[in-house]
Parts: structure tokens; sequence; C-alpha cells
């Protein structure tokens, strides 16, 4: 099955807003092994709307249409749905009441113009929208399927997956093909690298493998083309590829699918009954933001010092004036005190700090931007790592924190091993 996506709204092509539908949509489809071909975007205009419309449907057997559903003059989509494929529109009283409510619980009478949004071309399946008042449909004729969604995606994401879903699993049926996705995530090695430790790979059968290089960390990218009724073989063959990945890059790999290095530490932490807390310059808070993105972080994340300035390393984290003076601020010595200074000031188990150079000034021969030392401190141990980061500030940031991450993660594999 093919599929096209047209979003209509001129503020998508004046770049006010960022066509994030699409790539939504875009990813539910792929999962249910439906090709998309094309992706289409066009402005609120009869004519132009009409054609795409008109062309879209021509060309392939699914059509996902976003916004346009509103009560304005410039909200088309279903009156060209209706005119392309040949049907009147009607009124759906059981559409029209639930508007009405839904000004009846604002305690506002409902726009006339809002009664548009209650017609539909004839013999659609209407969606209902518990968010907003533009219901959806899905109209299916001559063998081809027309859905037609709502564009804020606050809306469009709950109709899609309350409804969207199970109707494409009825229409595609169980003998449809379908892509069963794994995707392993890597830190600290790069793509040419781990395309050379998995070249032969590519050779298991019924399977293909993609890199997906993102700004902190590599995706392995694994799918599985099955039947619904074959998806158990499907699954298998991931887990055997799975298996081989791991065995060739080890722990470089931290997690798969929906996990991240954040959630993955903050577990450790959590099943390991550990607390820590971090010592941060160059990013700023950043590694503390991450560890209090997750929920229950407070079971694992004491706290920690945002020492950007000399006098608060020195004052806060007793980091001495000698190695500063000697080393300068992003230096191993300085990153190994900022760990220590917090972690005995907190008495947390494990202690991160980060110091560096995240530009896009301040860099120098011998100490470049994206210089970064990561400490690390323990009751047992403390040191720190040197990392040559490139990109600009921002990247430069994202990745100590994501290195950082994964400095505690390792400390916590190693010291695992050695009991
Ligand atoms: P509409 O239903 O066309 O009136 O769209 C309502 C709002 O949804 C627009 O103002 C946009 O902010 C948002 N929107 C519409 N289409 C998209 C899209 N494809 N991606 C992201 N946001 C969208
Ligand atoms: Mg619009």
């Amino acid at each position: 099955m093919k599929a096209e996506i047209v979003a209509t709204g001129t503020e998508l092509l004046l770049g006010e807003t960022l066509n994030t539908s699409a790539h939504y949509l875009t990813g539910k489809l792929s999962a249910l092994g439906i090709e998309v071909d094309y992706h289409t975007t066009v402005g609120d205009n009869l004519e132009r709307l009409e054609q795409v419309l008109r062309q879209a449907i021509g060309r392939t057997d699914l059509l996902v249409t976003t916004g346009g559903l509103g009560p304005t003059v410039d909200d088309l989509t279903k009156e060209l749905v209706a005119k392309v494929l040949d049907l009147n529109l009607e009124l759906d009283l059981s559409s029209l009441e639930q508007i009405k409510q839904f000004y009846g619980r604002r305690k506002a009478p409902m726009p006339l113009s809002d009664e548009k949004q209650a017609y539909f071309p004839k013999g659609a399946k209407i969606l209902p929208n518990p968010i907003g008042t533009a219901p959806g449909a899905i109209i299916e004729k001559n063998g081809k399927t027309v859905i037609i969604l709502p564009g804020p995606p606050f809306e469009m994401r709950p109709m899609f997956n309350n409804y969207v879903w199970l109707e494409l699993q009825r229409i595609i049926g169980p003998q449809a093909e379908r892509m069963n996705e794994r995707v392993l995530k890597v830190f600290g090695i790069g793509e040419s690298v781990i395309e050379e430790a998995l070249s032969e790979l590519m050779s298991f059968p019924n399977l293909t493998m993609a890199l997906l290089a993102k700004r902190a960390e590599m995706h392995i990218r694994l799918v599985a083309r099955s039947s619904k009724t074959t998806s158990g073989e499907a699954v298998n063959s991931l887990d055997r590829a799975e298996e081989e990945i791991r065995r060739r890059l080890g722990d470089k790999v931290f997690g798969r699918d929906q996990e991240t290095m954040i959630g993955i530490v903050g577990q450790t932490l959590k099943d390991k009954r550990l607390t820590i807390a971090t010592a941060e310059s160059c990013t700023g808070g950043l590694l503390g933001a991450a560890f209090t993105q997750e929920p229950g972080s407070s079971e694992f994340y004491l706290g920690g010092v945002v020492s950007y300035s000399n006098s608060v390393k020195q004052g806060l984290l007793g980091v001495s004036e000698e190695n500063l003076k000697n080393f300068g601020a992003v230096s191993e010595e300085v990153a190994k005190q900022m760990a220590e200074g917090i972690r005995s000031k907190v008495g947390s188990d494990l202690a991160l700090s980060t110091t560096g150079i995240a530009g896009p000034d301040g860099g120098s021969d011998q100490k470049p931007v994206g210089l970064v030392y990561i400490g690390i401190a323990t009751s047992k141990v403390v040191y720190a790592r040197k990392f040559q980061f490139y990109g600009e500030r921002e990247s430069v940031r994202q990745l100590t924190v994501q290195a950082a991450l994964n400095e505690a993660r390792q400390y916590m594999l190693d010291s695992e091993r050695r009991l």
C-alpha cells in the first residue's frame, strides 16, 4: 500500500510553522508497512489544493490530509476532497451536537460558521475530536482511502492513535506487509567504525540495517518485514541481529527503542541505590537539568553547583588556586577537583563534573574549542577524561552532557564487573 501525506496551510509554506505532522504520520504509517511515497505541502488556496488532492488520489492508495478543517473560509479540505471524489457533503447531526456541547461547556454560543465542521462527504466514517471542534473523517471509495485529520498536532495525534491506527490495520488486513523496527542506540563511536564492525550483518536474511547520526549518539535501525502472521519470525531475526550487534559493539550500545541515556543512567542509579551530584562549568546546569528531567529523580540526584567562574570553583568546590593557575580551569586536575569537591560537600556516592571550551570564542592552539574534561568521583576513585568535540556551542554542550552521563553509566558497569 502506497501513501501520500498532504499538509495544508499557508503558514507551513511561509516557514512560520514546521510541518511536524508529516514527520509524525510517516513514522506511524511506516510502522504499519505502508510506504509513504510523497509529502506534499500546499497553502490554503482553492485551485492549488484541489489540484494537489486530485493528483494524490490519482497516484496513491492512501491519502492522509492534515489541516483545513476549521470553520473559516480558508478551511477547504473536506469540501475539496468531496469534490474530487465526486461525493456530496452531508450534515452529521451527532457531530453538530458535539460541537454545540463543546461550546456549551465553555458557556458560549456556537458561532454559525462552526456548523460547517459537521458536514462530511457522503459515506464518511467520522472520527470524533474530543479536544477541539473539528472532527476528522475516513472515506473509502473505489479501493482508495482518504483520511482527513485536523491541523493542530495536539488534536491530530490523539485522533490518529485512538481511531486511525485501528482502521488502518483493518484496511491493510493481516496479510499486509508490516515493518518490525528496532533501534539500538550507541554512544562513543562514529558512523564509520560502526559500519565496519557490522558490515557483514547486512546479510542477515529479511533484515535491513541503517545508521542514523544524531547529535550526540548513533542509532542503528533494524527493520524486518513481515505480515501480521509472521511477525514472530521477524522479531526472532531482530533478536538475533541485536545479540550480534551487542556482541560486536559491547557496552557502546547503551539502549534500544524508547530508552534514553539519562533514563538508563537514572534507572541504574535507582537499582543500585546510589546517589549522584554534579559540578558544572561549560554545561551551565544542563547536566543537572538532564537528571531532574527523569520522574522520580529525587531518589538519586542530590543536586549540584554551576561553578562557571573560578571564584565559585574555588569557594564552593575547593578547587585550588594552584591548579587553576598552573593548568587552567579547563584541565584534568580541575575537573577532578570539581567532582571530588561536590561529592565531599553533599555526600553523594558519585559525582560528575564538566569543564570545557564551548566556543565560539575562548579557544587556543593548546585548548581548542570543543576541548572538554569530564570528572568523576566516587568514594574509591577520582579521575577525569579528556574529550575533543566538534561543532557549534550548543552541540558541544549537549555532547558534554551525554558524555558525562555515559561516564557514569560506564563506571557503574565497570564496577559491576569488578565485583
Ligand atoms: P488548521 O486546521 O489548518 O486551521 O490548522 C490549525 C493549526 O495547526 C495551524 O495554525 C498550525 O499551527 C497547526 N498545524 C497545521 N498543520 C500542521 C502541520 N502539518 N504540522 C504542524 N502544525 C500544523
Ligand atoms: Mg489551516
